[in-house]
């Protein structure tokens, strides 16, 4: 072997090794939280080039440090429901990595949530934040608060207490919270409500997602969506395809699924297929949105309803049947780990072409085998749902400066910013051995900003 190919080789063993010993560490030291495991892991794995080709990374041990989180804040939620009972739940709030920016990153209500939820969550935003070019760093919080069923006065007072605890540890400098799954611009406008009262002030770059008449950001509610179908057209565009024509299915029926649907259809797609947690509904004739987003944005409503006025279309129970539909591209966009290794196949036998993921870690470890050795088209979430916490930024921005931007001026920056997460993935994909193969790209891409910022800043 010539020498140079002597010392890769040994510089590869040593990553490998050096890899495999941090995430021992990591699945001993975290052992019943599989999420945060799955979410590691998928980065690890891929990152054993870059430490060969970088080996000071180990020497300033970043793998060891970038698991551990600078702060995890558990408190408890204590409130009162509409007939005079104590309740109480219990949050979190995790302060991942500040070393690109302020920590940044949604709040999550429902009951499944704990620290591992909240651990790969904030983990994965580290990366996701990186790869926008903005300054932000990664966390994220919750709560196992179920919101369905709550009355408006119920979300208001779980919130505000919510709030009273948190606002202790965020700030428009130090911590920037948002919304994700069961947060969206009722319980931001509550929270952001008592954080003024509690502190005083108006500190509009506290919250991002805020209402359009006091700090919000237009277009911020159309970023995630929007942006995931403008990775995946990005995507498509190089392969020589397009969302013009095709069919596509969407799960969930929330925020990134409502503006996943739209912006494919405005490409000229047919979506025919989205769900809530109770089933999905099929419609041939592709789904109406107006009825889709008065039924879910405003009336609070389930998905099984569409068919009451549409009655062509049908509802079926159990919302992971969603992946049977036959389509040309799919868009998870409700949950972690939604598509399986079994339903990935099945996406693959019926002819899928392309997936992107709205939502975080929809699909498992095992279905992203299936969908890369079957050489479908991967948008990992990392890259293609960072429009949300991409215009997230673009809204601190506008706070900061006492400006607004148009709706065009934020979406044109949005576009940008997804085309540049593309193409910086698919050159990292390249640089490091594996063209082609986004999870690598993008993993890649993240972590190596966050890592020279680490290294920059000493031990910290
Ligand atoms: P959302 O508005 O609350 O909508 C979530 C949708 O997914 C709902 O239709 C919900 O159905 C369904 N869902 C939630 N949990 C589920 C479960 N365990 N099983 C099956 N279906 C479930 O939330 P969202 O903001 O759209 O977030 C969706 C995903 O995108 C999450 O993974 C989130 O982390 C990710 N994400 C969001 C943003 C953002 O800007 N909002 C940014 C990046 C990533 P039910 O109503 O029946 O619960």
């Amino acid at each position: 072997m010539h020498v140079i190919d002597e010392i890769k080789q040994t510089n590869t063993d040593m990553a490998k090794a050096y890899v495999k010993t941090v995430f021992e560490t990591v699945k001993s030291r975290n052992a019943n939280e599989v999420e945060f495991l799955q979410a590691v892991k998928e980065v690890f794995d891929s990152l054993v080039p870059v430490l060969a080709k970088h080996p000071h990374y180990i020497k300033h041990g970043i793998l060891e440090r970038v698991v551990e989180p600078e702060r995890l804040i558990t408190f408890r939620v204590p409130w009162m429901d509409d007939h005079g009972n104590v309740k109480v739940n219990r949050a979190f709030r995790v302060q991942f990595n500040s070393s690109l920016g302020p920590y940044k990153g949604g709040l999550r209500f429902h009951p499944s949530v704990n620290s591992s939820i909240i651990k790969f969550l904030g983990f994965e935003q580290i990366f996701k934040n990186s790869l926008t070019g903005q300054p932000i760093g990664g966390g994220k919080g919750g709560s196992d608060f179920d919101p369905k069923g709550k009355s408006d006065t119920e979300i208001m007072r779980f919130t505000q207490s919510f709030m009273t605890e948190l606002c202790k540890y965020i700030g428009p400098d130090v911590d920037v919270p948002a919304g994700d799954i069961g947060v969206g611009a009722r319980e931001i406008g509550f929270m952001f409500g008592q954080y003024k009262r509690i502190r005083g002030g108006f500190e509009a770059g506290v919250l991002t997602g805020k209402g359009l008449g006091y700090g919000g950001s237009l277009a911020r509610k159309e970023a995630t969506g929007y942006g995931a179908v403008y990775f995946v057209e990005e995507m498509m565009k190089d392969n020589k395809l397009s969302f013009k024509d095709s069919t596509v299915v969407v799960s969930g029926s929330g925020n990134v699924s409502i503006y996943a649907m739209e912006k494919a259809m405005q490409l000229g797609a047919k979506v025919v297929a989205c769900s809530d947690s109770s089933g999905y509904i099929y419609d041939e004739n592709g789904i109406d949105l107006h009825t889709v987003k008065r039924l879910k944005e405003i009336e609070y409503k389930r998905i099984s309803e569409y068919v009451q006025e549409h009655p062509h279309a049908k509802f079926v129970s159990g919302f992971e049947g969603i992946w049977s539909i036959p389509c040309d591209i799919a868009l998870p966009c409700a949950t972690q780990n939604e598509i399986d290794e079994s339903a990935a196949k099945v996406l693959v036998a019926n002819g899928v072409k392309a997936v992107g993921e709205g939502a975080n870690m929809p699909s498992t470890l095992e279905a992203i085998d299936v969908f890369l050795n079957n050489k479908i088209l991967f948008a990992p979430a990392k890259a293609a749902n960072a429009g949300g916490v991409s215009v997230s930024a673009l809204e601190m921005a506008q706070n900061s400066s006492r400006l607004s931007w148009t709706f065009e001026e934020v979406d044109a920056k949005l576009q940008d910013i997804m085309k540049n997460i593309y193409q910086e993935s698919v050159k990292a994909s390249e640089i490091y051995g594996a063209p082609g193969n986004l999870v690598v790209g993008a993993n890649i891409a993240g972590f190596v900003k966050v890592a020279d910022a680490m290294v920059s800043q000493g031990l910290v």
